[in-house]
């Protein structure tokens, strides 16, 4: 089955406002739990917390736990962009906040891309500033050569072009989250 069949198959209400195939859900499926392993070597006793940045993460935070063979924790932050200025000051506006103290915890940011880097560094400092024992990141996507801000990525599961993608936890106005792989989005903006 190709890419295409892929896309007619799993896709047909969306496929008008879907362009390439960036990452299939087979390559997903392969690569999280090439993830997983790299976790679970990495973090042998001593399972880290994993915090999801809801909402675009989730669907990668639900692969990803599940290929990790430690007792992890899940938490969940959501946080939301302060409009236009945000692309140039980085400022993230926190809109739920973690419940647990991470005091001491090795805490595992669970990302869905990392774009300019911007909102990243933001909760780098903001949870680490609540001195974890270690605050690393899984990034699901790395768009290249768009970074703004140098990134210390400790896992990264695909990187990919500055294309804007939708699918697989990644919206465009709240829609196509539910699709099994990543697609280019050519709907209107
Ligand atoms: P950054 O602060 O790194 O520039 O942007 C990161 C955030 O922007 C991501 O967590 C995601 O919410 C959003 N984002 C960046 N690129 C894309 C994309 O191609 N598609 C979607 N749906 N969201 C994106």
């Amino acid at each position: 089955m190709g890419p295409h069949d892929e896309l007619a198959f799993t896709a047909h209400w969306a496929a008008h406002d879907l362009g390439e195939v960036v990452v299939s859900a087979a390559d997903l499926r392969e690569r999280i739990a090439e993830l997983g392993q790299a976790i679970s070597r990495d973090y042998d006793g001593h399972p880290p917390l994993l915090v999801c940045v809801l909402k675009g993460a989730i669907n990668f935070m639900s692969d990803l736990m599940r290929a990790i063979e430690l007792p992890v924790e899940v938490e969940f932050m959501a946080v939301s962009s302060y409009g236009a200025a945000t692309k140039t000051s980085g400022v993230v506006r926190i809109v739920k906040d973690l419940d647990v103290d991470i005091a001491d915890r090795d805490v595992l940011i669970v990302e869905d891309v990392v774009d300019s880097g911007l909102t990243l560094n933001y909760l780098r400092q903001y949870l680490g500033a609540r001195s974890p024992a270690s605050l690393e990141v899984c990034a699901l996507l790395l768009k290249e050569g768009e970074q703004r801000v140098e990134q210390d990525l400790k896992y990264v599961g695909f990187s990919i072009g500055p294309a804007f993608v939708v699918g697989y936890g990644l919206d465009v106005s709240e829609r196509y989250r539910n699709l099994d792989g990543i697609y280019t989005y050519v709907g209107e903006a």
